[in-house]
């Protein structure tokens, strides 16, 4: 038995096989143990020359025309060092021999080769020099691989059983496209809490834990593992007393599940008679009918750049106003919170972007539509403007950090609203305008934004990033990444005072509202609409159904008391678990 340890992004235990989701998008075949008779070893083993060969050709291949590119200088040292580390590896004895053991002892040359490349790896990882060959190593790996599986590669959509998916990473596409029926989970070793791909399965409800560092090391495919989505762990090759202890676990789970299912149609109403309203954060207009079945009142957050994929990069104003046309007539009279586009950093980055020496600090979202990509940006308004007629429409502007950039987007929205006009086109005059508080400047200064914005949502996931300095999907920060931290919680105090006081009505839209640790402390600030991933809606609702309104004003009363990120969220955690038991089994 082994365990990795990372970051729980989506709750919920799962047990299954492990599918291993190679980088070039295919899987390992499972691994089954054979009883290796003479001629299935000598098949094997010939199957692996071949595939030594020809990769070992296809090198050599590669290597001659780099070198016409680039026969002098820098370049062609680099082309040099690096097909002379892969070439050196297929002549490497040991490297053959360690194969040719795996495959007596009844394990296919794919996963042997995996192996292998997985010990190299830690061997690598120990040295300042080796550790700059991992990227060749990798390279090595996934070039033998493809030679050796060829036309046996599979492909996601050809599962045929329930797994749990092993991938480096997987972008928000990816995990977009999973089977749900077939990946009950899945475990990476890149991401973070809030990376895209994490709050995408959280829509998805698939158990999930990331920032695993290699797990796709130590996983060959095929092993029996537990993942764990609450305590972010996976065991791989779990001992009987470790797997009946998850199995019970998992039934209780399930209990809860089924007794989340039955608060759907009641109130999200506090003991004391306070109603708090419940909506959702989607990325796709197809979430809505499951956010509805699960109560939500509207949609909260739309984001709206996951339009954009590798498939189409370029959405035009039909493609647009079909989304949100579909969404209008999903959601009925209820809030549409349309935001606009939020690309680059964590998001999609289109063209132009790409090489941006700090990204999450560089010309993002709101920056990209005026100062780069005014065109991108009025598209995708006359496409809300022409569908804000059909609904309750609202526009939501990301990453605000001045009241210049407000302006300049609201004078932006005027513009197209005149434009419509002029064609004849049917619009709504006072479709609200309303900002993402998710930059710290923009929090520091709400009592001013307020005169100016009909609405803010607090965004904590990019607002914990920029206040604490620490990159939302970085891994290696992750534990600095501490949305109890009580900076984040006197922004947020201050934003909704001045959003009171201004007379404007503030929701919360960052993960936060969907972590029942916060939900007390919210309510106690006067929060009360709070929008999250659909799949977090019954959870939080029970919790808001447990509280009374007057318990949550004194919490913030302690709260103001703490100071720093540790004693509050030991403070949080203890009140969570007073208030209902049942969330931490
Ligand atoms: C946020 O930053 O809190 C937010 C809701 O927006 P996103 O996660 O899409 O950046
Ligand atoms: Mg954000």
């Amino acid at each position: 038995m082994r365990i990795v340890k990372g970051i729980p992004v989506v709750d919920g235990i799962v047990i299954a096989r492990s599918f291993v989701l190679q980088d070039e998008s295919y899987l390992l075949p499972p691994q089954v143990a054979v009883e290796p008779s003479p001629e299935w070893v000598q098949g094997e083993w010939e199957r692996f020359q071949r595939a030594v060969e020809s990769a070992k050709a296809e090198v050599r291949q590669v290597a001659d025309e780099l070198a016409q590119q680039a026969p002098l200088g820098e370049a062609a040292t680099d082309v040099t060092r690096i097909m002379g580390f892969q070439a050196g590896l297929y002549e490497d004895p040991t490297f053959a021999e360690a194969v040719r053991e795996q495959i007596e002892a009844g394990i296919a040359p794919e996963h042997a080769v995996s192996k292998r490349v997985a010990t190299y790896r830690k061997q690598f990882e120990l040295d300042p020099f080796t550790r700059r060959l991992l990227p060749d190593l990798e390279e090595f790996e996934r070039r033998l691989l493809r030679h050796l599986l060829g036309e046996q590669r599979i492909s996601l959509r050809d599962l045929k059983e329930p797994v749990v998916l092993i991938a480096r990473d997987l972008t928000p596409q990816q995990a977009a496209e999973l089977p749900p029926e077939w990946v009950l989970g899945f475990a990476t070793d890149l991401g973070g809490k809030t990376s895209h791909t994490a709050i995408l399965a959280q829509s998805l409800h698939i158990p999930a834990v990331v920032g695993l560092g290699h797990i796709t090391g130590v996983v060959t495919g095929g092993e029996l593992v537990i993942l764990d989505g609450r305590q972010g762990k996976v065991v791989i090759d779990p001992d009987e007393v470790t797997l009946r202890s998850y199995e019970q676990r998992r039934e209780r789970y399930s209990v809860l599940q089924r007794a989340l299912e039955e608060l759907v149609a009641l109130p999200a109403e506090t003991l004391d008679g306070h109603q708090v309203r419940l909506f959702a954060n989607i990325e796709y207009p197809e979430e809505i009918q499951q956010a509805l079945r699960v109560g939500a009142e509207g949609i909260g957050l739309y984001r709206t750049e996951f339009l954009y994929d590798e498939r189409n990069p370029d959405p035009s104003e039909e493609d647009h106003y079909a989304a949100y046309s579909r969404a209008i007539e999903l959601l009925g009279d209820r809030p549409l919170v349309i935001r606009t586009l939020d690309l680059g950093a964590d998001k999609f980055v289109p063209e132009g972007l790409d090489h941006e020496p700090n990204p999450f600090l560089g010309c993002r979202s709101i920056r990209y539509c005026l100062l780069e990509r005014e065109d991108v940006f009025i598209r995708q308004l006359r496409a809300i403007l022409r569908a804000s007629v059909r609904g309750d429409v609202r526009i939501m502007l990301p990453m605000i950090s001045s009241l210049e950039e407000l302006q300049a987007a609201k004078a932006v929205i005027e513009e197209v609203k005149g434009e419509l006009r002029r064609s004849g086109h049917a619009i709504r005059e006072d479709i609200p305008v309303g900002i993402m508080i998710e930059v710290p400047a923009a929090a520091l200064m709400a009592d001013v934004l307020a005169r100016y914005a009909d609405f803010f949502s607090i965004g904590t996931n990019d607002l914990v990033q920029y206040v604490l300095a620490v990159d939302r999907v970085n891994p290696k920060v992750q534990d600095l990444y501490q949305p109890a931290h009580p900076a984040v919680f006197r922004l947020i105090l201050s934003t909704i005072a001045a959003a009171r006081r201004h007379k404007i009505p503030v929701s919360i839209c960052g993960e936060l509202s969907g972590d029942p640790h916060f939900t007390l402390p919210l309510l106690g600030l006067g929060m009360r609409d709070l929008s999250m991933a659909p799949s977090l809606i019954p959870k939080i609702k029970r919790f808001i159904r447990s509280i009374t309104a007057v318990d949550a004003g004194k919490a913030v009363d302690t709260m103001l008391g703490l100071h720093d990120a540790t004693e509050t969220l030991e403070y949080l955690d203890a009140r969570a678990r007073e208030i209902d038991p049942a969330f931490f089994l």
